[in-house]
């Protein structure tokens, strides 16, 4: 068997630690996976945004209302826990009364890192989630990039929901502006630019995929490019690349 980072939970020749920064928000997140989804994740983005947040959790289970941690982080006073989840009802962070709410707590924003699938059943089974105060975002984002392509709540990954909740609790004045979110978006685009160069390497070298489901074509696919925040480019294709490169089939 590989080694595996016990952090970013891949081998460690691919070890995606060194491209994390810390940002730390004064909010404290919590990751509920699937055990299914939890050993192969390779490309969810929640161990990213844990690596990235410290204080963050990651709790695995299917039904929560068993879950020692996740009880315990509940009835504990000193948190304002949440669930992010979208709705009519959810407090965001602009809505009039959240900040009143959370003032004197922390912030204890728990995400659903599943697939829609998965997140469905966990949230059936765990009505001490379900039961929780709701955030949702004051603003509309899309993704800068989805890997999955199901049908999802939000139209955004963890790490980037990590980071737009911070972005606008910042901006509602509930936590502190000292931490720059930004890493969180430098992480998430470097890693689809390595995801992406990882897999078009592995297709080019003839190599079967070992991740059929979520890799199931052959094809090369285009790497975005991106400017990171300290003006670094990554990505991109260039034209003459893509002319060398043969597609083994
Ligand atoms: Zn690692």
């Amino acid at each position: 068997m590989r080694e595996i980072c016990l952090k970013c939970f891949r081998p460690l020749s691919s070890c995606f630690c060194k491209y994390t920064k810390t940002v730390d928000s004064g909010i404290k997140f919590v990751f509920l996976m699937h055990p299914k989804e939890a050993k192969r994740q390779r490309t969810g983005t929640g161990r990213m945004a844990a690596a990235c947040l410290p204080q963050s959790e990651i709790l695995v289970g299917i039904d929560f209302t068993k879950n020692r941690r996740l009880c315990e982080l509940l009835s504990d006073p000193s948190y304002y826990p949440v669930l992010l989840y979208p709705g009519k009802d959810a407090w965001t962070s602009r809505r009039e009364g959240f900040a009143q709410s959370v003032a004197g707590k922390k912030l204890l924003v728990i995400i659903i890192d599943s697939t829609w699938f998965c997140s469905k059943k966990m949230l059936r089974m765990s009505p001490n989630v379900t039961a929780l105060p709701k955030l949702s975002f004051a603003g509309n984002y899309r993704s800068i990039f989805t890997f999955k392509h199901e049908p999802a709540e939000y139209c955004v990954s963890t790490i980037e929901s990590c980071y737009y909740i911070i972005k606008e609790m910042q901006e509602a004045g509930i936590v502190s502006k000292d931490a720059e979110p930004e890493p969180l978006m430098d992480t998430f685009k470097r890693m689809i630019v390595w995801q992406l160069e990882k897999e078009n390497e592995r297709i080019e070298s003839g190599v079967p995929g070992t991740h059929a489901i979520d890799w199931k074509y052959t094809k090369i696919k285009d790497v975005p490019s991106f400017t990171l925040s300290d003006g670094t480019q990554i990505g991109g294709r260039r034209e003459a690349d893509q002319g060398s490169r043969k597609v083994i089939k």
